[in-house]
């Protein structure tokens, strides 16, 4: 029986009011796994009233409780972590420890964000005045917009969730169209765990209807978008005309760097997991691999056979290294950038077709190229998929100098054993995520996550940082001497005296 997924607005699980709906399609093998609600502005205006009236009341729930409701949600996500897992390769087609590894970010940011309820540090300082006091504390802002893409369809969810809940905002959450049936089973547990009515909202349906509406909304205070940066743009663009806070995380252009003293056989481990895991489909996957001369033929030589014997398939089998692409639309799009490669002068070492041997599903053969020029189409632009441009660089200056020439700045990595090197780098490469001795991808959440140019607008989610983006500052001052102080420039005025040049 084909499952039917609903909206769930106010504390109901409710159709689009339309009653349309779409098809959720798993990309291993093309099976309708689920109708999901088709919901368009009006729908998207109901959520959006549904959590402006909840925001008062969760607002002032005490912190402590609120994050009380994140632990049960944290104790649920691990109870379920297998099932989830499951539903997630068969809908969005990563391997299945890749799934449970994105169901394990949604437990540690649940866990890590309840904690938070009883921090949300503030801080006071010392103030100019006698009997007077100072204090800078964080509060709410109002409805969250959450706009999620589909390639960690419940990690990147709980990134904007969690902080955004624990700060005593409400949300509407518009999932990815390729991923609604995780996003609803998330929501689901959010309402076991005892979240009340209309302080989480979920609207699924096309971005360009159900999606724009929350742009518009005036009851809307924040929109935290995650997709691409051309969807990103156009957010940024649309919720700047009601002076909405955006927060955006979009498109990478990663690279690793080896330079000719790096550990061969780690550099080799780690840029298959970086350029292949998640079939490439990951924001901080590895597209670009700056080699330096030196080693260049023993690393490509020893990529080209391991790539080759990667084994494609249904990521639910235990056999499969590679799962599919998300769907057909993705593959056009990969194989088009691979023939614009070959158009372009690199040369293919291996892979550049589309896998038909499995009959069904959305499969692309994991391809390298060579002789690849920095400003390239395929060094430059966002592939998403498993597809890596090797390009030679004489030393650590050209290869920093490539690496930051590029249009995206999340992730950046770089092999070598000679620490000096390694500083440099470190000081050098403009990516918000750096790392040595290490592939492209694998941040955790207790660290800011976010990019430089056209990855971001310079917010960072996860860590610490992610409460900036859910919360506004306050800063309170208290003045207990019982007479009028003033701290102003206006000396003089009325018979006071100031004590300082402070404006405001
Ligand atoms: P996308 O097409 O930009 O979609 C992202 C989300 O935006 C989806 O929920 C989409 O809805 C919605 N959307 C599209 N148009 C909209 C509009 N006009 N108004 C409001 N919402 C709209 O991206 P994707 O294909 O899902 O994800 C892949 C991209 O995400 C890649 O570029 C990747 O690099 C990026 N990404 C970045 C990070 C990071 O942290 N920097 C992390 C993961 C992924 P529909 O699904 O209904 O179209």
């Amino acid at each position: 029986m084909t499952m039917r997924y609903r909206n769930y607005i106010g504390g109901e699980w409710v159709d689009a009011h339309s009653g349309a709906t779409f098809e959720d399609i798993n990309p291993a093998n093309e099976e309708l796994l689920g109708l999901i609600a088709r919901s368009d502005a009006q729908d998207a205006d109901a959520a959006v009233e549904a959590a402006a009236k909840a925001y008062p009341a969760w607002r002032l729930t005490p912190a402590p409780k609120r994050g009380e409701i994140l632990f049960r949600v944290g104790q649920f996500l691990l109870e379920r972590k297998e099932e989830l897992a499951r539903l997630l390769t068969r809908e969005m087609g990563k391997v299945l420890p890749e799934a449970r590894g994105d169901v394990q970010e949604a437990i540690d940011m649940a866990f890590y964000i309840a904690g938070e309820g009883r921090r949300l540090l503030g801080y006071t300082a010392p103030v100019e005045l006698p009997n007077k006091f100072g204090m800078a504390v964080r509060d709410s802002v109002g409805v969250a917009a959450i706009i999620t893409p589909w390639n960690f369809p419940i990690a990147i969810p709980s990134w904007k969730i969690f902080p955004a809940l624990i700060a005593g905002n409400t949300v509407v959450f518009k999932p990815a169209s390729d991923t609604p049936m995780l996003a609803a089973e998330f929501v689901k547990i959010f309402e076991e765990a005892g979240l009340p009515a209309g302080v989480l909202n979920l609207v699924t349906g096309p971005g360009g209807e159900a999606g724009e509406a929350l742009l518009h909304h005036p009851l809307v205070k924040i929109v935290s978008f995650t997709g691409s940066t051309e969807a990103g743009t156009h957010v940024a663009v649309e919720a700047a005309k009601t002076l909405k806070r955006v927060s955006l995380e979009m498109g990478g252009k990663n690279a690793v760097i080896v330079l000719d003293d790096a550990n061969l056989d780690l550099a080799v481990e780690a840029i298959l997991w970086s350029a292949f895991g998640t079939t490439g489909q990951r924001c901080t996957a590895c597209s670009r691999l700056i080699v330096q001369q030196g080693i260049q033929p023993r690393l490509t030589e020893a990529l080209v056979e391991r790539t080759r014997a990667l084994r494609l398939g249904d990521g639910l089998l235990p056999t499969t290294d590679v799962g599919p692409v998300i769907n057909r639309r993705a593959l056009e799009k990969i194989h088009a950038y691979v023939q614009i490669g070959q158009q372009e002068g690199a040369r293919l070492l291996c892979g550049g077709d589309i896998y038909r041997d499995s009959g069904q599903g959305f499969y692309y053969l994991p391809t390298l190229f060579d002789r690849v020029q920095p400003d390239m189409r395929i060094a430059q632009e966002e592939i998403f998929g498993p597809v890596l441009s090797i390009i030679a660089v004489k030393d650590l200056s050209q290869a920093v100098e490539v690496n930051n020439r590029v249009a995206y700045g999340l992730s950046s990595s770089i092999f070598t054993q000679d620490v000096n090197a390694a500083f440099r780098a470190m000081r050098d490469l403009t990516t918000g995520i750096v790392y040595v001795n290490h592939g492209t991808t694998g941040a955790e959440i207790q660290f800011p996550f976010g990019g430089t140019r056209g990855t971001g607008n310079g917010h960072r989610e996860a860590g610490q940082t992610a409460l900036d983006i859910f919360t506004e500052w306050k800063a309170i001052y208290v003045d207990y001497s019982g007479r009028l102080q003033r701290a102003q420039i206006d000396t003089g005025a009325f018979g006071e005296t100031s004590v300082s040049g402070q404006a405001g």
